[in-house]
């Protein structure tokens, strides 16, 4: 890797991965300055380009459109997190979705008299927004995008900040739409409880080029200028979806970065050294046991719906209920 960590400045890193979550060949490499793991080599604008254009759809979503069960969870966690952060959402709110996926956040924040504006990369993904929810959904790479600076109040970045190649930049430019007090909310996959949770190789991916934990996406956040919202930093500490606003970001010293590198090592070190996964609550048996009942029981409460429609507009129901 040549490039210094755009987190820390480290040059130094160490390989966790050779192989991608389908057994392609991908290498991973962790930051020893602190503990981010990235793709080695960091993927090109042209390479993402050309990934996300051809692969996308088969190597990764494997649908057209989303399955009524995935739908039926979606809403269901999304009212859960509109009930838990309520204090955020409140009218009136010029909002941006990025990376708006089947619409489940945009469908409800309409519900809630919030005007957000979607933007999906991907076209089957939009049109289902469009044509099935009635959304506001634009597809554009997010790349493309420009909007005016201090446009939004809000802007949601759920499950794209870890596909950005340069996350730092990309915060920078997103900070520059909020408007003063606006708010960024960021939603990344756990690495740390990915690495505990999953089978050992099943991983990494092509299009997750940086995998952050608690601690590298608030250095990432810090980087760009942004703090977390403290009305969320107590609540939410310890996980990687929280809000973030504009402010004097101080960086955490190198020791507390050098010390999650160790960290990052250690959960990776019992990721690469086990074949069966160790999840924090419970054994692995017993988690994929309750695994397999929530997906049926959801799948049964989907099938109750003639529509995906008639789904989204059940949990609007039960938002404004
Ligand atoms: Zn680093």
């Amino acid at each position: 890797m040549a490039a210094p960590c755009p987190l820390c400045g480290g040059t130094e890193h160490e390989k966790v991965s050779s192989r991608d979550r389908h057994g392609n060949p991908l290498v991973s490499v962790l930051c020893l300055g602190c503990g981010v793991i990235t793709n080695d080599p960091i993927p090109t604008d042209a390479e993402l380009a050309a990934f996300y254009t051809r692969d996308y759809r088969k190597s990764y979503k494997g649908a057209a459109i989303p399955s009524k069960r995935q739908v039926w969870r979606n809403f269901g966690r999304l009212v859960a997190h509109f009930e838990a952060n309520t204090g955020f959402y409140r009218a009136p709110i010029t909002g941006l979705d990025l990376g708006a996926g089947s619409g489940e956040f945009l469908f409800l924040a309409k519900v809630k008299g919030l005007h957000f504006i979607g933007v999906e990369p991907n076209e089957d993904y939009a049109h289902y927004c469009r044509d099935m929810l009635g959304l506001d959904v634009r597809t554009n790479l997010l790349e493309e995008l420009t909007f005016p600076e201090a446009s939004f109040d809000m802007i949601r970045l759920s499950h794209v900040l870890e596909h950005m190649r340069d996350p730092v930049r990309s915060l920078k430019t997103l900070s520059s739409w909020l408007k003063p007090g606006g708010l960024l909310y960021i939603e990344v996959p756990q690495t740390d409880d990915e690495a505990r949770r999953k089978l050992r190789g099943r991983m990494f991916h092509f299009g997750h080029i940086f995998n952050f934990d608690p601690f590298t996406l608030r250095l990432a956040a810090a980087r760009a200028g942004l703090v977390e919202a403290p009305d969320a930093a107590a609540r939410l500490a310890g996980t990687t979806g929280t809000f973030f606003v504009k402010g004097d970001a101080v960086s955490p010293p190198p020791d507390a970065c050098r010390a999650n590198a160790a960290r990052a090592r250690s959960f990776m070190a019992d990721h690469n050294a086990r074949t069966v996964p160790a999840p924090k609550d419970g054994n692995a048996v017993s988690r994929l046991v309750s695994t397999l009942a929530a997906r049926s029981a959801e799948a049964l409460a989907a099938r109750r719906f003639k529509t995906h429609r008639a789904i989204a507009e059940h949990f609007g129901a039960r938002l404004v209920g």
